[in-house]
């Protein structure tokens, strides 16, 4: 039995807690910490109605390492999952090397000041991880997280080696609102208008945001939608890790209203990141979009519909050419039935808990800073059966991964 300590009560962080709590065998002992405690208790309390356990609750504010660090030591949690926003990574980082813990994340850290986000910020904590007998874990949502498993699954147990790889992304979801954004929103509007980036033959290549996108079929009677290109962080790692790629992308479904709201918003400037002087005050446009916009956690209760995310892989098995669709479906009002989320906090929640209970349990914990594909996908892919996120692969004739193809 573990103790861990999740930071971080939003939408993520609210199906964290649930889904340790209905596996106490593992967390044995879980402690949920935010810069505000009454969302931490509000969550507290909705865990205990559903599963009867009591979680512990704590302010934190993770951009201090030092009181991080305290809080671990205090906790005597053995597992930090940082579910909070991707600035805190760092700091987070540093608190759980100071106060002798394990790290896992479900995004990449990014700057508050540039829309960048990569990897190498902490890649470059690999020798200090490993020197101090620590383990972290990069990225263990859904995408980034089971895409890069789904990835590393199919390597193991239908390729000899992987050509091109396109993850598809479609919430066929609808929250009645004009406009929304399904999880925290100004990670999520710095991430799709930021410059489209993808892998192709050694090098990224960089195209305008959302200038490439095709219709999509579903499968499952999901629907049809259309999906646009864009960059995404597990693009960077399954590159690096999976040399023999010679072409990935990735695409997310946009409804035509949303791409509207968004060219509008950022016509007039409300998705800057810059400061800007208002009655003697200064504030950031898209912070203050962020405060007007929808709550993301409040979105469960009223969003139907299914996401579809998976990924088309082809390459070479036994010298044959060979293509394979792995996916997940997930319904909206389920995950609200389960968790009191929609599907989007859902997907990556639960491959947080998966993540950390590979890492509690062993078989995904070893010294140093890794992603998601390079451990034994098997444990993970099992445990995404087991506990809410079933998937499905379908090999597909050269005819049909010609037509799935997404060809730039
Ligand atoms: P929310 O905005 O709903 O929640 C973020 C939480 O972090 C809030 O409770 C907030 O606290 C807390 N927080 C922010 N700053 C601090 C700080 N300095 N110290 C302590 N707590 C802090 O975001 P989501 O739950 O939607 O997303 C959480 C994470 O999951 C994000 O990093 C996001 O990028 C990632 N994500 C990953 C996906 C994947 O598939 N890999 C998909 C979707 C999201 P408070 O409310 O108290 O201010």
């Amino acid at each position: 039995m573990h103790k861990v300590l999740i930071i971080g009560a939003g939408g993520v962080g609210n199906v964290v807690a649930h889904k340790c709590a209905m596996v106490p065998e593992v967390f044995g002992e879980i402690t949920l910490a935010s810069r505000t405690l009454s969302k931490c208790e509000a969550i507290a309390a909705e865990v205990k109605q559903r599963t009867g356990r009591d979680i512990a609750t704590a302010r934190v504010d993770a951009d201090d390492s030092a009181q991080t660090a305290e809080l671990i030591r205090k906790t005597g949690a053995s597992l930090v999952i940082n579910v909070a926003l991707p600035y805190q990574d760092l700091t987070i980082m540093d608190a759980c090397l100071e106060a002798g813990c394990d790290y896992l994340d479900t995004a990449n850290y990014e700057p508050k000041d540039v829309a960048k986000f990569e990897y190498s910020w902490q890649w470059e904590y690999q020798d200090r991880f490993k020197s101090a007998g620590r383990s972290a874990l990069l990225g263990s949502g859904f995408d980034p997280g089971v895409t890069n498993v789904f990835t590393s699954w199919a390597l193991k147990h239908h390729f000899d080696e992987i050509h091109t790889l396109d993850i598809i992304d479609v919430n066929g979801g609808d929250h009645g609102h004009a406009f929304a954004t399904n999880f925290n929103p100004e990670i999520n509007i710095r991430e799709v208008t930021a410059e489209c980036r993808h892998w192709e033959d050694g090098r990224f290549v960089e195209t305008p945001p959302m200038s490439e996108h095709r219709g999509f079929d579903c499968p499952d009677g999901v629907g049809s939608y259309e999906i646009y290109r864009m960059y995404h962080e597990e693009l960077e790692s399954l590159t690096k890790h999976i040399p023999t790629i010679k072409r990935a992308q990735f695409w997310m479904s946009f409804s035509p209203a949303y791409l509207t709201h968004l060219e509008v918003l950022g016509n007039v400037g409300m998705t800057r990141i810059d400061e800007v002087e208002y009655q003697g005050q200064k504030i950031v446009p898209l912070q203050f979009l962020k405060a007007v916009l929808p709550n993301p956690g409040d979105l469960g209760e009223r969003t139907k519909g299914r996401t579809c995310i998976g990924n088309i892989i082809t390459g070479l098995r036994d010298g044959q050419p060979k293509a394979v669709y792995v996916y997940n479906i997930c319904d909206h009002e389920k995950c609200f039935e389960e968790v009191g989320s929609q599907a989007i906090s859902y997907t990556t929640g639960v491959p947080a808990m998966i993540g950390a209970k590979q890492m509690l349990e062993g078989a995904w914990r070893k010294d140093g800073v890794w992603n998601m594909e390079q451990h034994d996908p098997d444990p993970f892919m099992a445990d995404l059966n087991a506990h809410g996120l079933p998937w499905t692969c379908i090999e597909l004739t050269p005819e049909q991964a010609a037509a799935f193809q997404v060809v730039p």
